[in-house]
């Protein structure tokens, strides 16, 4: 096995680890995140059975979607979105879970070809208030998540999370916690969300513990990451 499918195999046995310890009756969904990582290593996890897939950053995303067109692959957009990178996401993704405002909802609502289903979406919600993450505030959440819900070419699945890196599980869980009443806050306004889009390599377990449903988990499979290609981070940002 390559060190790729080894990474694999350890994180499905942790995440089914985790589910019994923490009896977690959700079933949970594997996201590898890519960034920065070259089509070949998205292919060796690919036949190690690995299908679905995160990219954060446009362009580099649709030159790996070329080059790996012969998988059958689910792609996740999890970056920050730029409003005028709404028509390719759309068009190019089975999901997107970096939605935090309407302006950007209507536009890959109005962009989404009408041969392709619905575009999944999460929105993203910053429970830790720092001002410098991303994300829409607990309280204009639920506004956002019934406009969205009118959007014909959408289809509201969750929320998505990226709280404050902390080491200590117990805060892990808090920050998850926050999170998941937020989600049993809006499903309790009938917006019937199925998504809980939280966890990543060094916090996955708590986030399962708390109800996630999908773990975005990139340096655990791939191994810390290559510095970023320069002309996605000149013209993309973060
Ligand atoms: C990079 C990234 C991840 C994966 O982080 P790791 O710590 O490498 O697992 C998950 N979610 C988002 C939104 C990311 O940008």
């Amino acid at each position: 096995m390559t060190d790729i499918a080894d990474n694999l195999a350890l994180i499905r046995q942790q995440l089914a680890q985790a589910r019994a310890s923490y009896l977690a009756t959700q079933t949970v969904t594997l996201c590898a995140v890519s960034k920065a990582q070259p089509a070949s290593a998205l292919r060796e996890a690919y036949q190690a059975g690995q299908t679905v897939f995160g990219e954060n950053y446009l362009q580099e995303a649709l030159a790996k979607q070329q080059q790996l067109q012969d998988c059958a692959i689910a792609w996740h957009f999890i970056g920050p979105i730029q409003s005028n990178k709404t028509q390719p996401i759309a068009c190019h993704f089975d999901w997107v879970h970096s939605v935090d405002r309407l302006k950007i909802a209507q536009r890959l609502s109005d962009a989404r070809p009408a041969d392709m289903a619905p575009l999944n979406i999460c929105l993203q919600v910053n429970i830790s208030q720092e001002s410098s993450k991303s994300g829409a505030s607990a309280q204009e959440v639920l506004d956002l998540a019934l406009n969205i819900r009118q959007l014909p070419r959408l289809h509201l699945r969750g929320l998505m999370a990226i709280p404050a890196p902390v080491e200590d599980f117990d805060q892990q869980r808090d920050q998850f916690r926050q999170v998941r009443a937020l989600f049993d806050h809006l499903n309790a306004h009938g917006l019937q969300l199925d998504t809980l889009s939280i966890g990543m390599s060094g916090d996955f377990a708590a986030a399962i513990a708390e109800g996630a449903t999908l773990v975005r988990i990139g340096t655990a499979i791939f191994g810390a990451r290559p510095r970023k290609p320069d002309n996605d981070s000149v013209k993309e940002g973060t």
